[in-house]
C-alpha cells in the first residue's frame, strides 16, 4: 500500500486481474471528505466552524461579519481549539442564552423560538401539500428528508413566473418580509449553483454576494440562528474557491458522488451478490462497484445536474446573478 501512496509503479500479481502492461500506479487524493470526516481529521470537531475561529455568538454579530471572516485556522490548530473553550466562557450563561455554548442542540423555550418554530411547521406543510417536497423530517436512511437534490428543488429558481418554493413561502410570509426573502432566496440559490459547479468563478463578485446577504440574514432578521454550515457557506466560500480550487467551483471535491453509492451498495448487498460468505458478498459488491463506474457505460448515461445557464435562455433574476458570478465565457473566448 505504501509503494501504491507513493506513485511508484507496482505490479499487479492478484489474480483474475488481466492489464495489457502488468503494472498499475495510484494517485491518492485527500477529496470527497464528507462533514463529518473532515471534522475528525481537522481536529476542530467541537469548534463552531472548522475554518475560522469564530465563536457561535461572533458568526452572529454583523459589524464582525462585515469585516469577513478569514480563514485562520490549520490542520495543527489542535492546542489552539483547546485554548478557546476555557471553562468560563463554556459554563457562563450570556445574556443571550442561545449564544450559549451549553444551549447548543437544546430547545429552549422563549416566545420567539415558540413562533419561529409554528411558522417553519406551517411553511413546511405548505410545501408538502403544494409541491409535495418533504422538509426536515427524520428519513429511513439516517439523517433528514432535507437532502441535497430537496435543496436544490427548493432554493433553485428556474422562471420569476414559476409556481415554485419561493411563490408558496411568499403566499404566507408578512409583507414587510418580503423583499427581504425574494434576496436572500436569489443569492442563497446562485451561490450555490456557483459553488457546486464547475465553472471558473469571479471571486471577488461571489465574495461580495456572499457578504452582503450574510449582512441582509443578520439585519433583517436578528432572531435568526446562522448554522455553522451557512457560516461557512457564506464567510468562507469565495476564499476556499479562490485558494484551493483554481477559482473553480467545487464540483469535483463533492462528496455527493462518495454517498451517491451507498444506494447501490445497499442494493447490491441484498439483491445481486452471493450470500455465503462474508468475503464472497464483498467481492460481488465490488464487482458490481467497478463496472458501475466504467468510463466506456457512464459516456451513454445522461446527467441530470442542473448547470449554470449559459447566456442565452436566463429566465429568472437568478439565472442572471450567477450569470454575473461565472467567467468561464471569457476561456471560451480565448480558446
Ligand atoms: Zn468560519
Amino acid at each position: 500500500m505504501d509503494t501504491l501512496i507513493n506513485k511508484e509503479s507496482t505490479e499487479i500479481t492478484e489474480k483474475g486481474l488481466e492489464l495489457t502492461s502488468g503494472f498499475c500506479e495510484v494517485e491518492i487524493q485527500h477529496s470527497q471528505l464528507d462533514g463529518k470526516m473532515a471534522k475528525i481529521i481537522s481536529g476542530a470537531g467541537g469548534a463552531c466552524c472548522q475554518f475560522c475561529t469564530a465563536t457561535f455568538k461572533q458568526i452572529h454579530d454583523p459589524d464582525i461579519a462585515k469585516d469577513g471572516f478569514p480563514i485562520n485556522r490549520s490542520i495543527t490548530d489542535l492546542k489552539v481549539l483547546f485554548d478557546e473553550v476555557n471553562e468560563e466562557e463554556f459554563l457562563s450563561l450570556s445574556s443571550d442564552n442561545r449564544f450559549s455554548p451549553l444551549a447548543r442542540g437544546v430547545f429552549k423555550w422563549s416566545p420567539t423560538s415558540k413562533r419561529v418554530s409554528d411558522a417553519k411547521t406551517f411553511v413546511t406543510s405548505l410545501i408538502k401539500d403544494n409541491l409535495n417536497i418533504i422538509i426536515d423530517i427524520p428519513s429511513t436512511q439516517g439523517g433528514t428528508t432535507t437532502t441535497g437534490n430537496v435543496v436544490r428543488r427548493c432554493l433553485i429558481r428556474k422562471d420569476d413566473n414559476d409556481q415554485d418554493f419561493l411563490y408558496w413561502v411568499l403566499t404566507v410570509i408578512p409583507s414587510e418580509f418580503k423583499s427581504h426573502i425574494i434576496e436572500i432566496h436569489t443569492c442563497l440559490g446562485a451561490i450555490l449553483r456557483v459553488y457546486n459547479s464547475s465553472r471558473r468563478v469571479d471571486t471577488e463578485e461571489l465574495a461580495l454576494v456572499c457578504s452582503n446577504i450574510y449582512q441582509s440574514i443578520l439585519c433583517a432578521f436578528p432572531w435568526a440562528n446562522v448554522s455553522p454550515t451557512l457560516h461557512k457557506l457564506l464567510a468562507h466560500a469565495p476564499e476556499i474557491i479562490s485558494m484551493f480550487n483554481d477559482g473553480h467551483g467545487l464540483e469535483n471535491l463533492s462528496e455527493e458522488g462518495l454517498e451517491a453509492s451507498n444506494k447501490y451498495i445497499r442494493r447490491y448487498r441484498d439483491r445481486l451478490a452471493r450470500k455465503f460468505s462474508f468475503e464472497e458478498n464483498l467481492k460481488d459488491v465490488f464487482v458490481r462497484l467497478i463496472s458501475h463506474s466504467d468510463p466506456m457505460l457512464l459516456m451513454n448515461r445522461k446527467f441530470s445536474i442542473p448547470r449554470p445557464p449559459s447566456s442565452q435562455g436566463l429566465r429568472s433574476s437568478q439565472d442572471i446573478l450567477v450569470n454575473t458570478l461565472i467567467r468561464d465565457h471569457e476561456d471560451h473566448n480565448d480558446d
